[in-house]
């Protein structure tokens, strides 16, 4: 009978409204006690992790990652790329199908899961694609997908443009019990797009990628989850329209929800015209949570057009930025990912033009959200915390995102204060591609725990 207990940590579990110093104990697997039995049911030689002084919360969930197996494991394994969720403080993680193949027949899903029980370091758990090869003109086989095990159904890199082919799409998903995710991009209007469209695209020379591309398919989103009364959910939102028009269809009770990826509320669409753009107006306040001079912060540099700062959708306004930080405090924005996007050294070493959209993100999503939404006092830890667990969790129907006793015994403990530098030549994701390198952060995961077993611990 293996167990552990973790004792004096401030229990966090806001699918129980639990918030209190407590002990929380691990057995076969499961969480076996929260709070004064846990200590006294503990076996006598039983392992312990002290906790003091930190949080202990459910494993964190993060429900947009990219592995990248099978096929392009250039940039990322299902072996790197969950060592790195597990040191960023993730427990579950949810691939997206983009892979080469990409996840949209039943072999494709069993050949992932098979591949991330034996080799992956935290759970995995797949998605499979709405239609075949992610091109947008056939739906994959959405039921063998489900018998096949998927969470979600999303052609995620790409976007369904034909809105018959997405009604459908729904439909099917809604006799499966599936939601459909989706990334919100308009090809007509984004076109050949590479950064947001305004000031700096103008500035930089750069072909532009407009707010109105996402906007335009989180309405029709929201039309069609009306008509079917399929749940919607709509990925790494970017802008200050989409965050308005999801907040309006949920008041009506629409079936919609959304996510939002740390990079588009902590950077803007002025990092891609170098540091000293970004620095000089809107990352002035971006420290303040670290109460230090700014002459103290050795402000990272990078060039104009350094290519970490290209994902899709692309780095918005600054208002777009406070768009999507009010839409997470107020709940119009329920899940906090990172859209974890691994590319090789070689990819993103070219013109801005043709390097591959997207950033690592496992590493640094956490200590980015507890500076935007914590340390800012604009959001509670618990709130936080939500975002990453059950939120998720319920989104998915994942038994998972909470410390209820009988639940997997997936646990992470945080250090909301360790005032740290990110480096990205440490990181253990087999690509660098992060924009946040000699980032002074604070915060962080310091174990993670996956089935009772610790799997990262900080030294
Ligand atoms: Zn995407």
């Amino acid at each position: 009978m293996s167990s552990l207990l973790i004792t004096g940590g401030r229990v966090v579990d806001p699918a129980n409204s639990f918030d209190a110093v407590a002990d929380v104990l691990l057995r076969d697997g499961k969480v076996a006690a929260v709070g004064a039995d846990a200590a006294k049911q503990a076996d006598k030689n039983c392992e312990c992790l002290d906790a003091t002084g930190k949080v202990v919360c459910p494993g964190l969930i993060d429900l947009h990652a990219h592995l990248r197996e099978p096929g392009q494991s250039a940039k990322e394994t299902i072996a790197t790329g969950t060592k790195a969720a597990a040191r960023g403080g993730f427990t579950t993680i949810v691939c997206m199908p983009n892979t080469s193949p990409s996840i949209d027949s039943p072999a494709a899903v069993a050949l992932v899961k098979e591949k991330a029980a034996r080799e992956g370091v935290v759970n995995v758990f797949v998605t499979g694609a709405i239609t075949k090869g992610i091109a947008g003109e056939e739906l994959a086989p959405i039921g063998s997908l489900k018998q096949a095990g998927v969470v979600a159904i999303t052609d995620d890199g790409h976007c369904v443009q034909n809105n018959e082919i997405m009604r459908r799409a729904m439909e099917y998903a809604r006799m499966f019990d599936l939601p459909v995710m989706d990334h919100c991009q308009d090809y007509g209007l984004v076109s050949d797009g590479v950064m947001h469209e305004g000031y700096w695209s103008a500035a930089l020379g750069l072909r532009g990628w407009p707010a109105a591309g996402e906007d335009m398919i989180v309405a029709r989103n929201i039309l069609l989850a009306e008509l079917t009364g399929t749940h919607v959910h709509c990925q790494h939102l970017s802008s200050a329209q989409s965050v308005e028009l999801l907040r309006a269809a949920k008041k009506r009770g629409v079936p919609i929800s959304g996510e939002a990826c740390p990079h588009h509320f902590v950077l803007t669409d002025a990092a891609i015209a170098g540091s000293d753009a970004f620095w000089k107006e809107d990352g002035k306040n971006l420290f303040a949570a670290l109460n230090a001079q700014p002459s103290t912060l050795n402000l990272p540099t990078w060039p104009k057009y350094d290519t970490n700062f290209k994902m899709n959708p692309p780095l918005r306004s600054a208002r777009d930025r406070e768009a999507i930080l009010e839409g997470l405090c107020d709940g119009t924005i329920e899940v906090l990912c990172s859209d974890h996007a691994p590319h090789c050294n070689f990819e993103k070493e070219v013109e801005f033009d043709y390097a591959p959209f997207g950033i690592t993100g496992f590493e640094t999503e956490l200590p980015l959200s507890l500076m935007q939404l914590y340390h800012t006092k604009r959001m509670t830890l618990p709130d936080l915390i939500a975002k990453y667990t059950v939120a998720p969790a319920r989104l998915l129907k994942l038994n998972k995102g909470t410390l209820s006793a009988g639940a997997d015994a997936d646990v992470t403990v945080l250090d909301p204060d360790v005032d740290w530098t990110y480096a990205r030549q440490d990181s253990a994701s087999k690509s660098k591609n992060s924009p946040f390198d000699g980032w002074r952060m604070k915060g962080r995961a310091v174990a993670t725990i996956v089935k009772g077993k610790v799997v990262e611990r900080d030294a």
